[in-house]
């Protein structure tokens, strides 16, 4: 598989290490718009080929260098600044993502798109509209990495591996994000009843709950404050979603797609768990929501719909998601 990553900085670089580690590509072409960058991190990775998978790794500043891309990973655009919310960094992004989205099609035909660079969801609606590609094909990494936090803080607190923890963070990648409690489980036992041994210990469920779903949501908030990014997490989850496209293993992964229609909403990016395999997305999962989620998930449908609005109507997005701004 050719997977092209456009945006060789910390995001990119990371993805481009973690995905020659799983030996999920043959070859990897970064582009950035610092053409020097972008041939540097490709360098220093090549040199690390013979400890891990043959890869071939190509840098710069051109765009030919993503010819025959069957993936297209796009991480290109500004950071997300201490207490920047990710619907801020909508506008400048935006125009960014149209431009690489319109070079990109000139030397591949129908590849992947991968959408990393933030707001994610609105930036997937815009690979979507400017590329004519059909939605299977134009994916989100959505919320890969909220649940990958989800998981990782339940285990922590239960004492689990975390790959033994099956719970999802649906909806935006973002503040309005929530986590799907009353479908989360470990090994096949709803976390409800799992938690019945600590209950009677005298466990606070609810508060727990409430707590692990707080950490994980302001995760981003917490690591850009003491080290000004993140990268390692985001580069490990898009390697997972690259691992399923290159093998067509149908994994189930919570990446952001264009839905045809939800609650009266049409065409409106947003995760849920999706079957993923060399086509793209396969099939979105009918997840058993109760009232109160999925009052929660049509609202982050409506805050990324105002924000794509806002792109429409040539206006700032309004601060919808009531964490937006803080
Ligand atoms: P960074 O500043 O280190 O890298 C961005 C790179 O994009 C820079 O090297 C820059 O030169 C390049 N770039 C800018 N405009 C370009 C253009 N027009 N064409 C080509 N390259 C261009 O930022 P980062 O830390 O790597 O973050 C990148 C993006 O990933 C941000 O939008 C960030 O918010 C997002 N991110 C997403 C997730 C997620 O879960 N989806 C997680 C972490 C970061």
């Amino acid at each position: 598989m050719k997977v092209s990553i456009i945006g060789a900085g910390m995001v990119g670089s990371s993805i481009a290490y973690a995905t020659m580690i799983k030996g999920v590509a043959r070859e990897i072409s970064i582009v950035d718009i610092n053409g020097d960058l972008a041939e540097g991190q490709a360098l220093d990775l090549s040199h690390g080929a013979p400890y891990v998978h043959p890869v071939r790794i190509k840098g710069g500043n051109d765009y030919s260098l993503t010819k025959n891309s069957d993936v297209v990973v796009i991480t290109a655009g500004r950071a997300q600044k201490p207490g920047e919310t990710r619907l801020q960094l909508l506008k400048s992004n935006a125009k960014i993502i149209s431009s690489i989205v319109e070079s990109c099609l000139k030397y591949s035909e129908n590849p992947i798109i991968l959408m990393v660079s933030n707001p994610v969801d609105v930036l997937t609606w815009v690979a979507w509209k400017k590329s004519g590609l059909p939605r299977e094909r134009i994916i989100g990494s959505g919320t890969t990495l909220d649940t990958a936090r989800l998981r990782q803080n339940i285990a922590d607190h239960c004492k689990l591996d975390p790959r033994s923890v099956h719970a999802y963070i649906i909806g935006e990648h973002g503040d309005s994000e929530i986590a799907s409690w009353s479908t989360a489980n470990v090994g096949g036992v709803p976390i409800k009843e799992f938690c019945n041994g600590c209950l009677a210990k005298g466990c606070e469920r609810d508060k727990v709950f409430e707590r692990i779903f707080e950490n994980t949501r302001d995760a981003a908030y917490k690591i850009i404050e003491k080290k000004g990014a993140t990268y390692y997490g985001i580069g490990l989850a898009v390697a997972r979603i690259l691992e399923t496209i290159a093998g067509d293993h149908h994994s189930v992964l919570t990446v952001s797609s264009v839905h045809e229609e939800f609650r009266g909403m049409r065409d409106v990016p947003f995760s849920v768990p999706s079957v993923l395999g060399k086509k793209g997305i396969e099939r979105i999962l009918p997840l058993k929501l109760s009232d109160d989620e999925l009052k929660g998930l049509e609202n982050s449908a409506k805050v990324i719909k105002a924000a794509i609005e806002s792109i429409l109507e040539n206006r700032e997005p309004r601060a919808e998601s009531p964490r937006d701004g803080k």
